[in-house]
């Protein structure tokens, strides 16, 4: 079978790259012509780990292409995937510009039946919104079917995510659609994935559901962290004792800078946007975006408090990615707080393993230091903001001789306090005691 993915971000690069694994024949589209250019010579555009080696792989076994010819993909496929960017709006709604514009082409160039899947995160009624449009554009009547099939997959384990998902959503109002989406899917059938079959707006609005619940969840356990600080109580003990019960489970009970990245932020505000389109306050959501904007400036407050009035000072910071093993850094906590800290007069040196390409183009008055340790030298403290695995082991003798003071504040919470005490260092964390260097 043919298929085509229109948009190679990450979620349509990742998707190209996997069902190709998978056997079939994948045209990727993008209008980004030099990504498509360098996509052709074996260039991946962002970082995400173990996806340059299938997509090489795919392309030299003829199972993965790049064009930016929307005709060349459309033509040839009888699946087309939508997976365009679908931002904010000023009002916080899902700008649905870039799916509008996909919809228009498709309708121009679709020369018989085709399904037409939403991957990317759209509202409710977008199916409907799409259909409409390609019927518009068509030259002649065509059959199609609208699919929704929106994506799950956590960026820095994308391929991972794709290949073992917890489950395949589709909304469909056909069968002979289900059962072709199925069939592309069946590697994952195989291994027992549960497929969730409803209506193409049921599938659009689980989407929306499950990245507000875990937006949710981000915000409740950091209020609750904010709170076990001012009681001297153990966040992490505290969500270890709730996550043991089965009705809660033990994920995303992680305490931090609040969430960031190119999903939770926007999908929370869209599900607010909705709601309210429909009359309704979803007053839970509302709540969740004024906790996660609160918690980064909170961060801000935690780092005055451990280090003094910012002006003048030289801060370290490891981490600028929303999260680790990625290059992303849109509506990254790093973002705000770096801005905010840089308000209050700090100067500021930043190591990121990822991120620092994009991240110059935004804070213009960093300076991006070529490793963890240079970020640390002759500064007042050291701020953690990204849990990358190669912060894990820092050397904190060597690290501590940089420093100006051995002074820690770690907004993830990955060190331990007990050893950070043993090693002299003054150590400030989310929702745990602080601790006073040994001296
Ligand atoms: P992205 O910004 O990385 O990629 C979007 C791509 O679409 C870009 O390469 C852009 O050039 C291309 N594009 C825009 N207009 C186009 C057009 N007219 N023709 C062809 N290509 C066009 O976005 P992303 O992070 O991959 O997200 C895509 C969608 O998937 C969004 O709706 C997002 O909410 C959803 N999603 C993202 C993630 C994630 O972790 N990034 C996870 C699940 C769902």
């Amino acid at each position: 079978m043919n298929i085509c993915i229109i948009g190679v971000g990450y979620v349509g690069l990742v998707t190209g790259a996997c069902f190709a694994e998978f056997g079939i024949k994948v045209t990727c589209v993008d209008n980004d012509r030099e990504k498509i250019a360098g996509l052709r010579q074996g260039k991946i555009p962002i970082y995400e780990p173990g996806l340059e080696e299938l997509v090489r792989k795919n392309a030299r076994e003829n199972r993965l292409q790049f064009t930016d010819n929307l005709e060349e993909g459309v033509k040839h496929s009888l699946v087309i995937f939508i997976a365009v960017g679908t931002p904010s709006d000023q009002e916080g709604r899902a700008d649905l510009r870039y799916v509008k514009e996909v919809a228009e082409a498709i309708g121009r160039t679709m020369d018989g039946y085709k399904i037409i899947v939403t991957k990317s995160t759209v509202p409710v009624g977008t199916g409907q919104f799409i259909a409409g449009i390609i019927r518009q554009h068509q030259n002649k009547n065509h059959p199609f079917d609208m699919v929704s099939n929106p994506e799950f997959l956590r960026e820095g384990s994308a391929i991972e995510d794709f290949m073992h998902p917890n489950r395949v959503v589709l909304g469909a109002q056909s069968d002979q659609a289900v059962a072709i989406m199925k069939d592309l899917y069946s590697p994952l059938y195989l291994i027992e994935t549960p497929f969730v079959i409803t209506s193409v707006e049921t599938a659009e609005m689980i989407k929306y559901a499950s990245n507000a619940f875990l937006a949710t969840k981000i915000s409740f356990i950091n209020e609750m962290a904010n709170i076990c600080e001012r009681v001297g109580a153990d966040v992490h003990q505290v969500a270890r004792g709730m996550g043991l019960d089965q009705r809660i489970g033990p994920k995303f009970l992680h305490p931090g800078p609040g969430f960031g990245g190119s999903c939770f932020p926007k999908d929370t505000r869209a599900v607010v946007q909705l709601a309210q389109s429909l009359d309704y306050d979803f007053e839970i959501v509302k709540a969740v975006l004024k906790v996660n904007q609160r918690q980064k400036l909170y961060m801000v407050d935690k780092i005055v408090k451990a280090a003094g009035p910012l002006k003048g000072k030289t801060l370290g910071v490891l981490g600028i990615t929303f999260k680790p093993n990625t290059d992303d850094i849109r509506e990254a906590p790093a973002l705000t707080i770096l801005k905010k800290m840089e308000g209050l007069g700090a100067r500021i040196q930043a190591y990121d393993p990822a991120g620092m390409p994009e991240a110059r183009k935004l804070l213009k008055k960093v300076v991006f230091k070529e490793d963890l340790y240079e970020a640390g030298q002759g500064a007042d403290a050291l701020v953690l903001i990204t849990e990358w695995n190669q912060f894990r082991n820092i050397d904190w003798n060597r690290m501590k001789g940089l420093l100006k003071r051995p002074l820690v504040i770690d907004l993830r919470n990955m060190y331990d306090p007990g050893k950070m005490h043993n090693l002299g260092i003054t150590y400030h964390s989310v929702g745990r005691p602080t601790v006073d260097g040994l001296v």
